[in-house]
């Protein structure tokens, strides 16, 4: 059951403190940006914040020369702070406010997500006087599956941007000088990723011979996945990196200025973390076995917002960040007992939603011991709902690659 790795010594020194904390492991992070950075050749990283903007973590990836895919004008600030130069912050989100453009215009790369938007930026920045340089995020006419575009809230639909070439062109206070595209989260099938990088390549040629300059940047944005059910195989980003740094070198053959960027949040972050959790109680009722445990749902919502999605629709689709799959998150006792003890998993919330497994086979708990849940370095604690009920919400670890423990 366990098949995940975490450092028993850390965890058990910090459960003397607290009931519920997430320990962030810096040599993992550390290692997956060196897996990403030394395989694909050409490629420049941009972590997406929203993953998981951790002080600590921010330190180690944008400090390690990633740059920061930014989804708000707070995360753009973060990236600022962390000194990430303009060109490598790239602030895509829909929905942006005048006031985030005009906080965001000179120290970002804004990336326009509608048509309207390209607009309210050039008008920014005509009152600051300047030539905005931007991306457009493209809703492409293909998915990382097929040939045909779907309706989405997300970009500019392809034909519309088309469209729209020659008025961008007529703008006194923005230039647009790159192209971005954010498809799909969370995709384990290499010969998916390559297709659809292809078809980038291909849209960013188009768009190019339409605009008439050369343009700066591609921003592929993300769909790497990790391994979250015990039986997912991992992508091979050996081979992978390697076929992508040949399409790379080629696409820069003819288009020597333009930078690929790959967005990821969750491949850097997502299997650094594990949420710990403290059994409070247990009890037995109609026969079963109930181990209390602090601050699930209200600590790290997803396996409980799995177990609730899977009680309505066992083969539900995915719905990222909020959904992956059945067995996204393994659970591990810490425990000397080598007896067995078939449990359910519950919070101390008072709302009976608050369950993360229910029959599973467990090493024995007893009240004080600690339950470890993998795959919780990102969408973990900035999904996780920690308000609610007023309970002290779970510490946010960081144990550096010297072994030291920073709140
Ligand atoms: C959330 C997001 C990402 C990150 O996705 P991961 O699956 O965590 O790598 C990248 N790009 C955009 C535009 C996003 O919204």
């Amino acid at each position: 059951m366990n098949g995940f790795e975490f450092n028993k010594a850390v965890i058990l020194e910090q459960a003397k403190d607290f009931n519920s904390f997430y320990v962030y492991d810096e040599a993992v992070i550390l290692a997956n940006m060196a897996t990403l950075a030394g395989n694909f050749a050409g490629v420049e990283f941009l972590y997406s914040l929203k993953t998981n903007p951790h002080a600590e973590v921010l330190k180690t990836v944008l400090g390690g020369g990633f740059g920061g895919d930014a989804a708000s004008l707070n995360e753009v600030k973060m990236c600022v702070e962390a000194a990430v130069p303009k060109a490598k912050i790239q602030y895509s989100a829909p929905g942006k406010s005048m006031f985030d453009i005009e906080e965001a215009i000179e120290v970002s790369t804004l990336v326009a997500d509608s048509l309207g938007e390209v607009l309210r930026i050039n008008e920014v920045a005509k009152s600051k006087g300047l030539v905005a340089e931007i991306g457009v995020r493209i809703n492409p006419d293909f998915t990382f599956y097929g040939d045909e575009g779907m309706a989405a809230k997300f970009g500019i639909d392809e034909e519309q941007a088309v469209a729209a070439v020659a008025a961008w062109l007529a703008l006194d206070n923005v230039k647009i000088v790159g192209l971005h595209v954010h498809s799909k989260s969370q995709e384990l099938d290499g010969g998916v990723l390559l297709g659809y990088y292809e078809k980038m390549f291909a849209l960013a040629e188009k768009f190019q011979g339409l605009f008439g300059y050369e343009l700066e940047f591609l921003n592929m944005g993300s769909g790497i996945g990790i391994n979250y059910e015990v039986s997912d195989a991992p992508l091979d980003l050996v081979e992978l990196g390697g076929k992508v740094g040949a399409m790379v070198a080629d696409f820069n053959a003819k288009n020597p200025k333009m930078q690929v960027y790959i967005e990821t949040g969750r491949y850097v972050v997502g299997k650094s973390g594990v949420y710990c959790t403290k059994v409070l109680d247990k009890k037995v009722s109609h026969g079963k076995t109930f181990v209390i445990l602090a601050n699930t749902l209200n600590g790290f919502v997803r396996p409980s917002l799995g177990k609730m999605v899977t009680s309505y629709k066992a083969d539900a689709i995915p719905c990222e960040p909020l959904y992956t799959s059945a067995g996204a998150f393994q659970f591990g006792a810490l425990v000397e007992s080598a007896d067995l003890e078939v449990v359910n998993l519950v919070g101390n919330l008072c709302t009976g939603a608050d369950i993360v497994a229910a029959d599973i086979e467990l090493p024995k708990l007893e009240v004080g011991d600690v339950v470890v849940m993998s795959n919780a370095g990102s969408y973990a604690a900035v999904l996780s709902p920690m308000q609610f009920s007023s309970q002290i919400p779970p510490a946010q670890l960081f144990l550096t690659v010297d072994g030291k423990v920073v709140l």
